[in-house]
């Protein structure tokens, strides 16, 4: 008889210092079929889940798959909404024998600081102790005793920009697949050292550093050791004020053995010795306009200089409405020059109304939190394009999966072409641009409001790519943020004993 599994998808990574609460309205929320419609096919975990199960026969339902951009904590109601939806489908299933879940792994509500260890916990209630729980989260997680208690499996990704997390699904089914067999039974061991951060933020692009080197030492134990089903190396989430904030090393094996728990703390105790050592430095405001002046004289019309807006990253959490990275544009005079995108639905809704080819003066962008990333900014622009900002995700990360700016609106400002959204969207696909009529590799400076990922897509078609530091919350200016529940002392924040 075949095996019968729920898979569903609730993720979040909450920025608990982005004063805009994340409620129900910012999820996109789809169930059963529909998920199975759109999402078969695509490069997300959730299709991973899926065609795992056609290849081991499961039976299996989506009561449902929700995500939204990160940002502030997650309302109560929200998670009592999309969970709720979930413990209903386990009770009201008979028989159920495993369920796969795809989550982040750094969500934070307001009324409980970690998010995923709740929904593992309440998950856990509905199903009883039984039946097995397999996870994926991102490797920019803080993973906690209280999710590694409430789940056999957990599995994240070994890539950032992140492209694998089809794998990772594929990865922790497999283990599933075996404990639903009874060929093994999987228990996890966490390590931790107090740290805000480590394992070179998770960069894997350059194939060297901290976690590549980390993801070495873990392939080759699970491969040596027949009882290490999986080793985790989560590189953490700084921006959350959180009693779990930090990176972790966590590892799935066959029953219990200390070997386990000693194998993590090697790894973690690796990522403790090399946590300042990073790949990629944030060049200033400065320093990247003084690069983009290059490419505007020696390529004005392409290849580009792309110019990822690190520290002001809705994927990483921020309001995504900073001016800082424009006002140097056009301080540094650019042409040929596009940005996407600055987040103000005020401005795309006026626009979009007043229509294409109209001129407008606005004042764009920095209305919440603008001590982050710059304050509203006066421009006189005009409207070259209206869109429904509608996409699918060409590039290698999440690959046709879709995604929506909403009602959303191409500004001329000067030499720089800015696109101003209604919703907050992580930037990191040539698409993104496309669909306003901007063709990323004939512009001569690019820049999205991005940390890692854009690079996946981006460096391919660039001619110079960097990250620069604009004062944002994601930036890597820590001092400015007011921590908490964060156990303390913890580097790089707090003087630590002499080692
Ligand atoms: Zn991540």
């Amino acid at each position: 008889m075949s095996k019968q599994v729920i898979v569903a998808s609730i993720m979040h990574e909450s920025h608990t210092f982005n004063p805009v609460p994340t409620d129900l309205d910012k999820f996109t929320v789809e169930h059963g079929n529909v998920v199975v419609e759109r999402d078969r096919g695509t490069r997300t975990g959730i299709s991973g889940f899926l065609d795992a199960a056609d290849e081991y026969g499961w039976s299996f339902s989506v009561p449902i798959n929700a995500r939204a951009t990160s940002g502030g904590k997650v309302t109560k109601a929200a998670l009592d909404e999309l969970v709720g939806c979930l413990e209903q489908a386990i009770n009201e299933h008979s028989g159920l024998d495993g369920i796969a879940l795809v989550l982040h792994g750094a969500m934070s509500c307001e009324h409980c600081d970690d998010g995923d260890a709740e929904i593992l916990r309440r998950v856990r209630a509905a199903a009883g102790p039984d039946v097995p729980v397999a996870a994926t989260i991102d490797p920019h997680g803080n993973v906690s005793a209280g999710m590694t208690d409430n789940a056999d499996i957990i599995c994240t990704y070994r890539t950032t920009p992140h492209i694998d997390q089809y794998d990772t699904a594929r990865r922790a089914a497999a283990i599933l697949e075996r404990a639903l067999r009874g060929e093994v039974k999987p228990h996890m061991v966490l390590a931790r050292r107090p740290m805000l951060y480590a394992f070179d933020r998770a960069r894997t692009h350059n194939g060297a550093g901290p976690m590549v080197e980390a993801l070495e030492i873990a392939r080759r134990w699970e491969s040596e050791y027949p009882g290490v089903l999986s080793v985790g190396v989560q590189a953490g989430y700084s921006h959350a004020d959180t009693p779990q904030t930090g990176p972790s090393v966590f590892i799935v094996g066959d029953g219990e053995n200390p070997l386990y728990q000693s194998l993590a703390e090697e790894l973690i105790e690796f990522g403790w010795k090399n946590r300042a050592r990073e790949t990629v430095t944030l060049v200033s405001l400065d320093a990247a306009m003084e690069r983009a002046q290059r490419n505007n004289r020696e390529n004005p019309e392409g290849p580009p200089v792309v110019i990822g807006d690190y520290a002001d990253s809705p994927g990483g959490g921020t309001p995504g409405n900073g001016t800082n990275m424009l006002q140097a544009m056009l301080k540094a005079g650019l042409t040929n020059t596009a940005l996407g995108a600055i987040n103000d639905p005020e401005v795309a809704q006026h626009c979009a109304a007043v229509g294409e080819g109209a001129r407008v003066t606005v004042s764009l962008g920095g209305k919440i939190a603008p001590e982050f990333g710059g304050g509203p900014l006066e421009v006189t622009a005009k409207v070259l394009r209206v869109s429904d900002g509608d996409y699918v995700h060409v590039g290698p990360s999440a690959t046709g999966a879709r995604g929506s700016f909403g009602t959303s609106v191409l500004l001329q400002v000067e030499g720089i072409q800015v696109i101003v959204s209604s919703r907050n969207q992580n930037f990191l696909d040539t698409q993104q641009f496309r669909i306003f009529g901007v063709e990323p590799e004939q512009m001569s400076v690019l820049s999205c409001k991005n940390m890692h990922h854009f690079r996946a897509a981006f460096t391919p078609i660039a001619a110079d790519v960097m990250s620069c530091d604009t004062g944002g919350m994601t930036g890597y200016q820590y001092h400015r943020l007011t921590y908490q529940k964060l156990p303390r002392p913890i580097w790089p924040l707090d003087e630590m004993a002499a080692e």
